[in-house]
């Protein structure tokens, strides 16, 4: 059980008459704690390629650059102002999935073209995280589809693999497949040789913000943010999230979809 808090008002009236309210406020304030914290991360994300910014730019300002050092310091500049333009994209993006209700409206999608589409962008990542890349292998499964928002699957699909993809190390395995389970839900998974993760952190890894290892995640692009996008992507659709992990042994992530939103179809 959680310690509770309680605010006790006491109303007097008639004569030796009082009523007590009492109120849980635990709630409340644990909201404007995570609003802080929210806020105070939001700020930190922010400022710190902002400093490097300003930085290279009293540089170019002060010192006579010539080329190449000059355009090394551009392409610099350029990679932080690209890390803030994520970083607000990811912020819209979860502002959205928690501010608006479910749009009700689903297409629906083959599992093939979504695993296409996913494997486009993590052979195209590969290179650029590890020079001799992973070995990246995809299984479609059986031909099926599934109901939901073309977009946000989409974006909790990639962000599963482009993890994998950025968590394990040059030479590693990812294996992407989609199957369909006895009982007609569905299951999306990526699995990776990766570092692994202790089971301390696994409740916390949906949290905003909350990353294990700072420096890969911010070297590898990432903002701390993909995970509680795909938490509310799958909310919204009724999916569930599970991960199996151990450090040193790789890392599993699945979603598994509903019965109601998978069908078989023909092969094509
Ligand atoms: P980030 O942008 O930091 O990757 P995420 O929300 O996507 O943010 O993930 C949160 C944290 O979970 C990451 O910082 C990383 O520490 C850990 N993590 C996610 N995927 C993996 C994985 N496949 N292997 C190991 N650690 C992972």
């Amino acid at each position: 059980a959680r310690p509770v808090k309680l605010s006790v008002h006491v109303h007097s009236y008639g004569k030796n008459r009082k009523l007590l309210l009492s109120r849980d406020i635990t709630a409340v304030e644990l909201a404007e704690a995570m609003r802080r914290d929210f806020v105070a991360n939001v700020s930190h994300e922010i400022r710190t390629p902002l400093t490097v910014l300003s930085g290279f730019i009293e540089t170019l300002q002060t010192l006579p650059l010539k080329e190449p050092e000059r355009a090394r310091y551009l392409a610099l500049m350029a990679q932080q102002s690209l890390r803030m333009q994520t970083l607000v994209n990811d912020l819209l993006t979860l502002s959205r999935l928690e501010g608006s209700p479910f749009p009700g409206v689903n297409d629906w999608m083959t599992t093939s073209a979504l695993l296409v589409q996913c494997e486009q962008e993590a052979r195209a990542l590969s290179p650029l995280i590890a020079p001799h890349g992973h070995q990246l292998t995809f299984d479609a499964g059986p031909a099926c589809e599934i109901a939901g928002v073309q977009t946000e699957l989409y974006s909790a699909m990639s962000n599963l693999v482009t993890n994998a993809v950025r968590y394990t190390p040059e030479g590693g395995t990812v294996q992407v497949s989609w199957t369909l389970l006895d009982d007609g839900r569905g299951e999306f998974r990526v699995k990776d040789s990766g570092p692994g993760i202790a089971p301390e952190h696994l409740p916390r890894l949906t949290e905003r913000f909350y990353r294990i290892d700072r420096s890969r995640s911010r070297e590898t692009g990432g903002t701390g943010l993909g995970l509680a996008i795909v938490k509310h992507v799958l909310q919204r659709h009724g999916a569930e999230l599970h991960i199996e992990s151990q450090p040193g042994q790789g890392s599993s992530f699945s979603i598994i979809f509903p019965a109601a939103r998978v069908r078989r179809i023909q092969a094509a």
